[in-house]
């Protein structure tokens, strides 16, 4: 029988620490207030500012898909809901740590790092990742320092989904396209210095398999300076691409080679800049000797059923000289000291949103997002991702309750500021929200973000 004084587990509020504040993050948050069951939520962040890629992958001048930070900050104004902002799980506070303090633990910190291309030279400087120049344009503490050199005339970026078509673009547009955008001030300077007159987008292999999306592309129609440019023959399609072109489920690929046709009858002549969108080829090397001055590239041939296909090299070779170069081939996820991590994904092992070793389901640790699925589809994808963890969470609450009440964040404050760590709450990162706001007034921009931690935490 419970003694008096000890709440039952249906009162008992379910205590949860959330890993991450990026859309996964907010996502499963909503979906535990929502359920009904009483529950307070712990929202983690290693960084004092909230929303992950939202603020700091999704490009400066994509400002409508900004705006699902509205729906956070409503999520953010429950009672049920708590800010640990500029805490490092898994350095500050082990994942154990939380799994005693918790009655759930459910890690939805992304996928943070990026595929490896394995050819030589790909560490050379002038070689970056889509991931620092990305951080770096939208003022990511982590990458506030990184240097790029837009010296030279040939920029190349690998890949040919949304991440390159963002890195291409900014490369792409003049600064009086993105003036007005919250692109970090720092990287505007150097971007209005830019040499860069042409930009090859690269993908290993067709253009029926091109990953970005429709709306995506279509924004290169729009440049004031920048041609975007397909060299007509590389639009041949094999039997198997006409076929995944002309299947009913795959309009965007349709609708890409209209504007890759369009691409391929643009008059190059009057525009400082041109766009080339490339297929069927793989860089093999980088060369340089101080730092990246070419890119050796295969061309592909593909093999394969419809939807199926991969490239393998056709052994003709040319060298492209470029001054810098983007690797922008997928995220993957970071492992984290004490769960079980799937290396050959990159994600955390886990099935249907419980994390597992081999052993089995490890009791009261969840996953959602990227780092549970991988890294793909759009922000809305992560709410439907977030409620199905949640509905496993909720399916194992009796289980997860058994071991009486939990004290959640409140047993950590003391020993974060022993650790030295200043925890930033949501009405902190709100005064940090305003000055940034207030800062972008004069520069008619929707806000300068500060880049380093050190100018955030002086806010408070
Ligand atoms: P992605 O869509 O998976 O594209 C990765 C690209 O890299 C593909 O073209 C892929 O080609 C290529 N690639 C992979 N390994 C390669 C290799 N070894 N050599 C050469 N090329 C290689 O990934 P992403 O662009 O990083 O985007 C991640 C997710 O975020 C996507 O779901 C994307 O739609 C989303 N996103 C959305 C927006 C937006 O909505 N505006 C903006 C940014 C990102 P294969 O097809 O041959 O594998």
């Amino acid at each position: 029988m419970a003694e008096a004084n000890t709440p039952s587990p249906r009162t008992m509020p379910l205590r949860v620490a959330v890993v991450g504040s990026g859309p996964s993050g907010f996502y499963t948050t909503e979906a535990l207030i929502k359920s009904g069951q009483p529950v307070i939520v712990d929202l983690f962040e290693r960084l004092p500012a909230p929303y992950g890629l939202v603020r700091y992958g999704v490009a400066p001048d994509h400002p409508k898909l900004k705006q699902a930070i509205q729906v956070y900050e409503k999520i953010a104004q429950s009672p049920q809901f708590n800010f640990v902002g500029n805490v490092t799980v898994g350095r500050d506070l082990s994942v154990d740590e939380l799994r005693h303090a918790y009655h759930a633990v459910v890690l939805t910190c992304g996928a943070e790092a990026d595929r490896r291309l394995g050819v030589t030279g790909e560490d050379l400087p002038g070689s970056h990742t889509a991931t620092e120049f990305v951080g770096w344009y939208n003022g990511h503490p982590d990458y506030r320092d990184r240097v790029f050199d837009l010296s030279h005339e040939v920029a190349v970026v690998i890949g040919q989904g949304n991440v390159a078509a963002d890195v291409a673009r900014v490369l792409a547009k003049t600064v009086d396209e993105l003036r007005t955008t919250d692109i970090a001030a720092y990287a505007l300077d150097v971007l209005a210095e830019s040499a860069v007159r042409e930009i090859h987008v690269i993908g290993r292999r067709g253009p029926a398999q091109a990953k970005f999306t429709p709306k995506e592309l279509r924004e290169f129609v729009e440049l004031a300076d920048c041609q975007a440019r397909v060299n007509v023959d590389e639009l041949d399609l094999n039997a198997a691409s006409e076929a995944e072109v002309a299947d009913k489920g795959n309009a965007n690929a349709r609708k890409n080679i209209a504007l890759f046709q369009k691409f391929a009858q643009a008059d190059p002549a009057d525009k400082r800049r041109q766009c080339y969108f490339r297929f069927l080829k793989s860089p093999t090397a980088l060369f340089g000797t101080e730092r990246l001055e070419a890119v050796e590239l295969e061309t592909n041939r593909l093999s394969g059923e419809p939807f199926a296909q991969s490239a393998q090299g056709a052994g003709v070779i040319q060298t492209l000289d470029c001054g810098i170069l983007f690797r922008s081939i997928g995220y993957r996820g970071m492992p984290m000291a004490g769960v079980p991590f799937d290396e050959r994904r990159g994600v955390f092992s886990n099935r249907d949103g419980r994390i597992q070793d081999e052993r089995g389901v490890v009791p009261g640790l969840y996953t959602a997002g990227w780092i549970k699925r991988g890294p793909t589809g759009i922000i809305g994808t992560n709410r439907a991702d977030s409620v199905a963890t949640v509905e496993a969470l909720l399916a194992d609450v009796e289980a997860l309750q058994s071991s009486g009440a939990k004290p959640g964040a409140d047993a950590f404050y003391p020993v974060l500021a022993e650790r030295g760590v200043r925890v930033v709450s949501f009405s902190d990162w709100e005064k940090i929200d305003a000055a940034e706001i207030a800062r972008g007034v004069p520069q008619g921009k929707p806000r300068e973000k500060f880049a380093r931690v050190e100018e955030m935490l002086s806010q408070l």
